[in-house]
């Protein structure tokens, strides 16, 4: 195994590429950022082009878990790893082992989580060579339900509570009875997410590019079922996106109706430039990566052995947080987007 040092920059902490020639892995790990505390961060697989493409994605997902982490008031620092090769075709347990070991060599300062194209099983192969993985462990879900590492219910439950402050600060309401809300992409956060939303009395609009989905939305949760294309013009008060990333941009952005936008999508906005012109247009836009923190919750509360009453309380902190965040935006007259990061730099030493 052949393990190098990469220097780049000043603002990421150490970045390591490791070849291992007897499994086939190709695999970078950037730690951007300690002050908190150890790196914390997904470890996503994907057929990236090219190594530099690879390094490129780790240096940019590394950052934005720093100030996540630090929205969301953990003592985590910012790291991420990424693999190179196609999740479907080139994973092998001997792959996934020399990444365990490859971990060992940062010596803790970087821990895994699953990420894109990897699962929790991955990890757990991962972890027959290294501590340094998380997100593992069984544990009791927000309903009582046993569940293995998936951080997607607390994801949910935390956009909830972020959809909840938006409402309040924009709407001044404090309950969701009525409400219109547009949910694109029924997945394992948006599914959940519309079923807080729909508990709570709201109306939904939904959509998904898997009509399975869209139906048991419709059949159990009373929503209306709209096409992909539809949900951006729909007449409704919230906007939720849970599908892809980049769905706020020059195209999107003029055909919203509504006054708010809170989902748990990760990099929304195609540009930051758009935080801006949602602002310009009278649109809340709640900042994603603080939104959507409710899975780097989950994880954190499980490495220090937190019970579900913790994590619910960390969960609902997204409610306080958002709502500051949205108060100073308006007093200083700045997008949330650019607030937000102002709000995640304070909490860290930037190098
Ligand atoms: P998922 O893959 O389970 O769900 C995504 C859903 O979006 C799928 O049902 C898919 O069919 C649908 N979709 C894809 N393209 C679409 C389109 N054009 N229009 C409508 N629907 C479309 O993923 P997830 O875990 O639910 O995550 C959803 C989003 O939240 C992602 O952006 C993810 O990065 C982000 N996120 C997830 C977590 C988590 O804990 N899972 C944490 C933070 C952020």
């Amino acid at each position: 195994m052949e393990i190098v040092e990469r220097n780049y920059g000043s603002e990421h902490e150490q970045v390591v590429f490791c070849h291992d020639a007897a499994s086939g892995l190709r695999a970078f790990v950037a730690i951007h950022n300690t002050s908190r505390g150890a790196a914390l961060g997904g470890c996503r697989m994907w057929s990236y082009a090219s190594e530099d493409e690879a390094l490129q994605d780790v240096l940019r997902l590394s950052r934005g878990m720093t100030y996540k982490s630090a929205m969301a008031g953990l003592d985590l620092g910012g790291g991420k790893s990424v693999i190179i090769g196609n999740p479907h075709s080139d994973k092998s347990e001997q792959m996934l082992r020399a990444m365990g070991r490859f971990l060992n060599h940062l010596q803790g300062q970087y821990i895994a989580a699953e990420d894109s194209g990897t699962s929790v099983a991955d990890l757990k192969i991962m972890a027959k060579e290294t501590p340094y993985v998380s997100g593992i462990t069984q544990k009791p879900s927000l309903n009582g339900e046993l569940r293995s590492g998936d951080p997607s219910p607390s994801t949910a439950y935390g956009t909830f509570q972020g959809l909840r402050a938006a409402v309040k600060h924009r709407l001044q309401r404090d309950d969701l009875e009525g409400l219109r809300i547009a949910v694109q992409g029924l997945g394992n956060v948006g599914y959940r997410l519309a079923e807080h939303l729909a508990q709570a009395g709201a109306k939904l609009w939904v959509c998904d590019i898997n009509p399975p989905q869209v139906r048991t939305a419709v059949e159990k949760l009373g929503a209306t079922a709209v096409s992909p294309e539809e949900i951006f013009v729909q007449p409704v008060d919230v906007f939720a996106p849970c599908a892809l990333g980049a769905v706020l941009n020059d195209r999107s952005i003029p055909q919203l109706k509504v006054s708010i936008v809170a989902g748990a999508a990760n990099n929304q906005l195609a540009e930051e430039r758009h935080g801006l012109e949602l602002l310009q247009r009278g649109i809340l836009y709640a900042p994603d990566y603080v939104i959507n923190a409710g899975g780097i919750i989950d994880i954190a509360c499980e490495r220090q052995g937190l019970n579900d009453q913790h994590l619910n309380q960390r969960l609902t902190g997204i409610y306080q947080t958002l709502l500051d965040l949205f108060t100073r935006s308006e007093r200083e007259r700045q997008p949330t987007n650019i607030v937000a990061n102002l709000m995640a730099e304070e909490r860290f030493t930037v190098h």
